[in-house]
């Protein structure tokens, strides 16, 4: 697992990264990663449980199933944190990415 640090206001948070190998029969090894994300922040104020439990909860599962069952593609699961601030998370960490595909997961029932 990777932590990526970023700060706001002189106080660093940080995003939970983990990338999992594509199948290994696969030919090409080349392929950008599949960008999967959730935010592990809540509102201010509030239990977080819809907002965003159930996107970390999807996103730990996707993780079992994709360390036990790779795809074709290589799969990046990010936590983000900081994203009911205004997304700081997610925007910090995508100045560095280029070529990846991303799929955000947030509030699923
Ligand atoms: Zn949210």
């Amino acid at each position: 697992m990777e932590i990526h640090t970023f700060e706001v206001g002189n106080k660093p948070y940080e995003n939970l990264i983990l990338n999992l190998p594509s199948d290994s029969k696969t030919e090409k090894s080349d392929l950008s990663p599949i960008l999967i994300a959730a935010h592990y922040d809540a509102v201010p104020g509030t239990p977080g449980a819809d907002d965003n439990a159930t996107g970390v909860a999807v996103l730990l599962e996707f993780a079992r199933i994709f360390a036990t069952e790779p795809i074709k593609y290589p799969i990046r699961l990010v936590a983000f944190d900081q994203e009911e601030s205004g997304l700081l998370g997610s925007a910090d960490y995508v100045t560095k990415l280029r070529r990846e595909k991303m799929m955000s997961l947030e509030m699923l029932g």
